[in-house]
């Protein structure tokens, strides 16, 4: 006989996006070298401004299974190492074929999307507006604003996190700020 599921409810608070039921996985610059293009600037935030904190999401226990949907809130910080903008690590999929979809509780940024083709897309977070992120994208979100950049994300739940492919070979495209504004530039160190 199947596993019975069991409905749940958890809250995210609409002001932080935050859950006082469930710890967060917490990011912070030193967990993110090799993922910002200025290895110096990066360096030294990490000593002068006592390694802060870039990100943080919920990893809920859902089973990974084909029928069941992780989902849960992702929290990016302000704030920029160089000229480039707080972001996620960003991830494929492992199951590359999943999509997701996000949307944007509170605050501004992008969500930067590559596929291993080589296309690659942008969408902008708007609150209130949910961006989809189809299959094959590796997917990364980016915090332009002053304030914490807040989205809700579900997609099936047993497509798993492909983190590497991005850690060892970066992003084609980077979000910087040129003139004060945000700019797409092509990586520097991205490696073919
Ligand atoms: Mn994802």
């Amino acid at each position: 006989m199947a596993l019975t599921a069991k409905s749940f409810t958890i809250n995210f608070d609409q002001m932080t996006g935050l859950s006082n039921e469930k710890e967060s996985v917490k990011r912070n610059l030193s967990d993110m070298k090799n993922m910002f293009y200025d290895v110096e600037a990066l360096e030294e935030d990490i000593k002068n401004e006592n390694d802060p904190q870039v990100y943080e999401y919920y990893d809920l226990d859902i089973p990974k299974t084909d029928g069941d949907i992780q989902f849960g809130s992702s929290i990016v910080s302000p704030g920029k190492v160089g000229n480039e903008y707080y972001m996620t690590k960003g991830h494929f999929h492992t199951v590359l074929e999943t999509g997701e979809v996000y949307y944007c509780i509170s605050g501004e940024g992008y969500m930067l999307m590559e596929n291993p083709e080589g296309d690659w897309q942008i969408e902008k977070f708007i609150p209130g507006q949910a961006v989809y992120v189809p299959p094959r994208y590796a997917h990364r979100s980016i915090n332009t604003g002053d304030q914490p950049l807040i989205t809700f994300f579900a997609f099936r739940a047993d497509a798993g996190h492909d983190y590497g492919t991005i850690e060892t070979k970066g992003y084609r495209k980077l979000v910087v700020e040129i003139d004060n504004e945000p700019q797409v530039i092509d990586n520097p160190k991205w490696k073919q």
